[in-house]
């Protein structure tokens, strides 16, 4: 296999807290589950950053050579406000302000987020499950939960028991918590007429009889925990121990260390070999949310509309942003940052645009093998973007000094720094070329730009039947136009 040569890739594994090689526990197979978004919103620009970060893990994994199962799920039944055991189901209550069936807004905000992972070119998981797919899995769980005397059922809900469980196995230990500093600390009373401990939560929930979302179970109509899901599914596509799960650092408890506890109770064992943690997105230092509002939506960060933009940024100069930060590093947005990183993207793409052009000399000035090894050595480094994106600025340096006859490479090394460019470039950061960013795209440009053009004339002279057809026709063959402020841009869908 291919890895052997591009080294041992390290990454920190956050249960051990360490910087850990990777090995698979069936090469060349790997296992990965991510958590999926639960759909009752918009995606924000801060879920964008955690599917990113897993979106490079699964493309560095797959151009070492590994086989790559990678499970993201869709949250559609069981995630309540409040992300606790009490509170409206979120689907069912955006259902009802939206007066639409909760299915209508699952399929609604599912479609929304998939346009948004295609936008930034974040590549679709091997399989995306759905909760309410695996309702029959979930019950078996619940079944298996019980049968281990660590679950309880109380009034048509079932609760797993937290400080019974954590008497017989370690619990708290993916997120460093201990059992009676939880306690101490729990002032939750909510819910207490069932549960024995605030601790405990809920596997399944009895659904009364206005609630939306509900199935038949052994314990009466009602639906799974939030915790549950993830740990059925990928148990079903991923087998009991898997190598790697990833989530947002804010996961980590109480979810993912609920997920831990279930599959030790039901399946006595743990689930996970590796679990990796995605650090925040900030805007002026404070967490990127809806209820700060500083929480903008990738359309908002497009087109500029919005009171923190000064002006509208790509979808890959976000991307770019992204990268230059480690991803477990928490990353503060800011206009400046993205104006640089418009700056840096573009004499990227510049550069990649002279790769095919570049005329081979008689000698080789730079060792581009040395190169190619420093950039799998940042990846493999606990999957450093931003030491291979300066990794990537000595390329870009070295293109322009071939192209400016200053440095001269034979066509074995130029052959070798496309082939390394265009895989690091576009393979494993994921950068697509965009309009206007660098030449392979000028041709196309030039004529988009054309149709750009007409169509303004024909809605300046009121003629608006043809400025919709300009732009169905071209969103036919895959090309967006966005109207904004500063005027129309494109982008191939
Ligand atoms: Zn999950």
């Amino acid at each position: 296999m291919s890895t052997a040569k591009k080294g041992p890739f390290f990454l920190t594994n956050t249960l051990t807290r360490r910087k850990e090689e990777f090995v698979p526990l069936r090469p060349p197979h790997v296992g990965l589950y991510v958590c999926g978004p639960t759909v009752y919103s918009d995606v924000h620009l801060g879920n964008v950053r955690s599917f990113l970060t897993f979106d490079v893990l699964y493309r560095w994994l797959t151009f070492v050579g590994y086989k790559v199962r990678y499970v993201r799920n869709i949250t559609d039944v069981g995630h309540l406000t409040g992300d606790v055991d009490e509170g409206e189901d979120k689907i069912a209550r955006r259902a009802r302000l939206e007066q639409l069936e909760p299915m209508e807004i699952v399929q609604k905000y599912t479609n929304g987020f998939h346009d948004v992972m295609r936008l930034f070119n974040i590549l679709p998981p091997s399989i995306e499950p759905t909760a309410t797919g695996h309702l029959i899995e979930q019950i078996a769980m619940v079944q298996r939960i019980l049968a281990s005397g660590f679950g309880y059922e109380a009034n048509g809900s079932v609760y797993f028991d937290v400080p019974g469980f954590a008497t017989k196995h370690p619990y708290g230990e993916l997120s460093g918590r201990k059992i009676d500093e939880l306690l101490a600390n729990t002032r939750d009373t909510e819910g207490m007429e069932e549960k024995r401990s605030p601790l405990d939560f809920a596997i399944w929930k009895k659904a009364d009889p206005s609630h939306l979302m509900k199935w038949p179970s052994p314990w009466g109509e009602g639906f799974p925990g939030w915790h549950l899901e993830c740990s059925a599914m990928s148990t079903k596509y991923l087998g009991g121990t898997f190598d790697i799960h990833g989530g947002g650092m804010d996961l980590k408890f109480p979810h993912h260390e609920c997920e831990v506890a279930q599959s030790v109770a039901a399946d006595g064992h743990a689930p996970v070999r590796y679990w990796m943690h995605g650090n925040m997105l900030t805007v002026n230092g404070r967490k990127m949310a809806k209820s700060e509002g500083n929480g903008f939506t990738p359309e908002e960060l497009l087109t500029g509309d919005h009171k923190l933009l000064e002006k509208g940024y790509s979808a890959m100069t976000v991307r770019f942003f992204m990268l230059q930060c480690h991803y477990a590093s928490t990353l503060d947005f800011s206009n400046a940052a993205m104006q640089a990183s418009e700056k840096g993207l573009e004499r990227l793409e510049k550069a990649m645009a002279l790769l095919p052009g570049l005329k081979p000399g008689d000698a080789d000035g730079a060792d581009i093998e040395a190169l190619e090894h420093r950039c799998h050595a940042a990846m493999n480094d606990d999957l450093n973007t931003p030491v291979l994106i300066a990794e990537l600025f000595e390329a870009v340096r070295l293109i322009n000094s071939v192209n400016d006859s200053k440095l001269k490479l034979t066509a074995g090394a130029l052959e070798r720094l496309r082939s390394l460019m265009q895989a690091m470039v576009r393979d494993v950061l994921g950068f697509r070329a965009e309009a206007g960013a660098g030449g392979d795209d000028r041709m196309l440009d030039a004529l988009v730009q054309e149709f750009i053009h007409l169509r303004a004339e024909a809605k300046a002279r009121k003629d608006f039947a043809t400025g919709d057809a300009i732009r169905d026709r071209l969103g036919a063959i895959g090309i967006a136009l966005k109207d904004s402020k500063e005027g129309t841009t494109w982008e191939r869908t």
